[in-house]
């Protein structure tokens, strides 16, 4: 076999189709949807193992969305994929309203994608020791991290540490790739520097601070991925005209659901339903939707100012790419293309397009249970 021969092995059309009738086989289950692929299983190659063909997932669109961000501007057809009835209608909704009040500023703030690889010290003065030995020779440091990746940069390390584990939170700005092998494999080779030099053994590359695929509080506050800032003003009759709402129940309704019950709920973060437009942009543009864990954590506030509706979203963990990852596959490539986001140079403009969403989707369901609409739009749409 050839060496091309091997790297595909058990990866091509022919290989999905006879792993797939063993598992119909010996399920006894007919796997004849899961079967049709409308892409050649190559292309999934570095995506998924034991293969045996693809779950299609409904793919709606929003828009027109304006937007006004330093890199996504002009007006957006925004792909969303879901089973959620009502979603995209609603989503929908809000792109409207905010589309005709001039659009909506989106705004990247801070851009990290971070690993924190855990040690064991002997004591408390061993991790005082490392933490040392790290801020005097982070250059070597970092030459250590980016000798494993032409676009990942090493920005920080920064220490902390509970008895006998010590952590180190490095931090990567990752190019247009969500980041997290490159950030993963950096970190290993950073680690293991630590090691060499500071007697601290290496745990895992991964010690939970990271905080990868979980709700925590350090990624609310510090950021993960990109930070994005989301905000429009509607006016007074644009609501009434679009939304069927008034800026007094929206704020209201935003103050006493998103801000008191979401900190009586100890929620992290404060919204309305964040993490439904961040999956369905997750999975229509192939990104990693295990990643709406950290993603769902943004805060909206809503004001009435001069008599209109004032409204922002906080994201502070929008870990998206455009390059690697799931965006290489046929379907989702040509979904990122809808949003002109294939490729070199657009990530900022991807991660901006996602906050504007997530703000037309917030607006709309805010407006909603305002008004009392929420219950009859699902048991219309969804039911
Ligand atoms: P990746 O596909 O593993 O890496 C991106 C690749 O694109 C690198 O080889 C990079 O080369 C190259 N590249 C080319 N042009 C680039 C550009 N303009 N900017 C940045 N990179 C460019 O993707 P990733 O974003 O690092 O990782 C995403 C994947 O990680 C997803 O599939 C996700 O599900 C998975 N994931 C992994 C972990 C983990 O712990 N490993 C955790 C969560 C998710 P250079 O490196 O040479 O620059």
């Amino acid at each position: 076999m050839t060496g091309e021969g091997l790297k595909n092995r058990g990866r091509t059309r022919a290989d999905v189709d006879e792993r797939r009738k063993a598992v119909e086989e010996r399920t006894g289950t007919g796997l004849t949807n899961i079967g049709f692929l409308s892409f050649d299983p190559l292309a999934a190659s570095k995506n998924i193992e034991n293969m045996i063909g693809a779950v299609q997932v409904p793919l709606g669109f929003v828009g027109p969305l304006r937007i006004n961000g330093d890199h996504a501007s002009g007006e957006f057809l925004v792909p969303m994929a879901t089973t959620e009835g009502a979603l995209v209608a609603s989503v929908n909704r809000g792109c409207s309203a905010i589309t005709a009040a001039g659009g909506a500023a989106a705004v990247v703030v801070s851009d990290a994608m971070t690993r924190a690889p855990v040690f064991r010290v002997r004591d408390t003065r061993h991790a005082v020791e490392a933490a040392a030995w790290v801020e005097s020779n982070f250059d070597r440091l970092r030459q250590a991290a980016e000798a494993t990746t032409s676009h990942g940069r090493l920005l920080s390390a920064q220490p902390f540490s509970a008895g006998r584990s010590f952590y180190l939170r490095l931090s990567y700005s990752t190019g247009d790739a969500m980041g997290m092998n490159m950030a993963t494999i950096a970190s290993e080779a950073a680690a293991r520097l630590v090691e060499r030099e500071t007697g601290a053994v290496l745990i895992s590359v991964s010690g939970n601070l990271c905080v990868d695929k979980k709700p925590a509080a350090v990624n609310a506050v510090l950021g993960r991925g990109k930070i994005v800032l989301a905000d429009v003003t509607i006016p007074r009759q644009v609501l009434e005209d679009r939304m069927h709402a008034v800026p007094e129940a929206v704020a209201e309704t935003c103050f006493r659901k998103c801000a008191i019950g979401s900190s009586l709920a100890a929620s992290l973060g404060s919204n309305a339903h964040a993490a439904n437009m961040l999956a369905a942009l997750y999975i229509a543009t192939g990104q990693d939707p295990a990643q709406v864990a950290e993603g769902s954590m943004v805060t909206t506030t809503c004001e009435v100012v001069d008599g209109d509706l004032y409204i922002s979203a906080r994201l502070p963990c929008v870990e998206v790419g455009t390059v690697g990852g799931g965006t290489r596959l046929p379907c989702q490539s040509e979904a990122l293309s809808m949003i002109g986001c294939v490729g070199e140079g657009k990530a900022l403009k991807l991660a901006e397009i996602v906050g504007a969403v997530v703000l037309a989707g917030e607006l709309s369901t805010l407006c909603a249970q305002s008004a009392g609409h929420l219950g009859s739009a699902h048991s219309k749409l969804g039911r």
